[in-house]
């Protein structure tokens, strides 16, 4: 692969597609984003790709790579996407091949969670920790690695799926088919779902204007959140630091707080005072980060940067 290729990144969203041109130092350049046309179908989303590429990085399609990350199950060796909830129509989609045939460019494609953990890692929270995971909760919830220094995936790429660890075997079903996921009840879905309100941020400005209810279910939300931190992320992987982001935590401090006790119930003493709790730093960005992370560590772009 010659050097010298400039990284597009792209965080492919069920509502926005984000684009940016990085600079070799890590530094976006150049950005554009449109809003998903999910409902057109896989096609029609490879055609707005190849738009936002074409806006955003060099024209000579051998001066480009391309990194994707998508909203749900991909497999990362052969770029297919297995599915997405917020992207109907892509079952078994094989995204790399197609936009390596519209661009001519090669392209990596990610899943968003391990892409947030890579830029978290190498330009955010995570900084500095050689054992490092990013927690996302949001619509859904998700887990990116970083264990000994290194994006650790599985063995099939599969790895991360922390919002199906089972908290509640009697508790509500999960849209995967089992009952009483962490995403089925902590989620900003779930959270809801469960307080009967049109969204988490309604559930947290009800919580705010005294609302017991609402408190009850953000404050069972957090708890159980907490309980699988400590449980599953803490006592299993040691880890040096945990990075939290998502919409869910602008819910107000007592989400977070909540949550902190849960893990303190849920985790042995040692790794959980050795274990740093923090908030995710990048914003927005920090999937096009992480894909341009991806696409640095992958080797075609040319000269590694310093400081990235
Ligand atoms: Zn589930």
């Amino acid at each position: 692969m010659p050097g010298e290729r400039e990284v597009v990144a792209l965080d492919l969203g069920g509502t926005w597609i984000r684009a940016a041109r990085f600079s070799r130092r890590g530094e976006i350049v150049k950005r554009a984003r449109d809003r998903t046309a999910a409902h057109l179908g896989p096609a029609a989303v490879v055609a707005q790709i190849r738009s936002l590429v074409e806006a955003v990085g060099p024209a000579a399609q051998e001066r480009r790579v391309v990194a994707i990350g998508v909203p749900g199950p991909v497999d990362p060796f052969t770029g297919v996407v297995e599915g997405a909830p917020n992207l109907p129509g892509w079952r078994a989609f094989p995204l790399k091949q197609q936009v390596e045939e519209a661009l001519g460019s090669p392209c990596l494609v990610d899943h968003d969670a391990t892409l947030a953990a890579l830029g978290e890692h190498r330009q955010g929270a995570g900084r500095g920790f050689p054992n490092f995971v990013y927690v996302t909760v949001s619509t859904g919830i998700g887990a990116g690695l970083v264990l000994d220094g290194r994006l650790y995936r599985g063995g099939q790429g599969k790895a991360g799926e922390f919002g199906h660890t089972v908290v509640d075997p009697a508790g509500p079903a999960c849209h995967c088919g089992n009952r009483g996921c962490l995403e089925a009840l902590s989620s900003g879905t779930a959270i809801a779902a469960l307080a009967g309100l049109g969204s988490a941020a309604a559930v947290s400005r009800a919580a705010q204007a005294g609302d017991e209810s609402a408190a009850r279910v953000l404050a069972t939300a957090a708890s159980h959140l907490g309980l699988a931190v400590g449980g599953s992320l803490i006592n299993l992987l040691n880890p040096d630091a945990i990075a939290f982001g998502g919409g869910v935590f602008a819910a107000g401090p007592a989400f977070w707080d909540q949550m902190v006790e849960g893990v303190a119930r849920g985790s042995f003493q040692a790794p959980r005072e050795h274990c740093r709790l923090l908030k995710a730093e990048l914003g927005e960005d920090q999937g096009l980060v992480g894909a341009f992370v991806l696409a640095l560590d992958a080797g075609p772009v040319g000269t590694a940067p310093a400081g990235v």
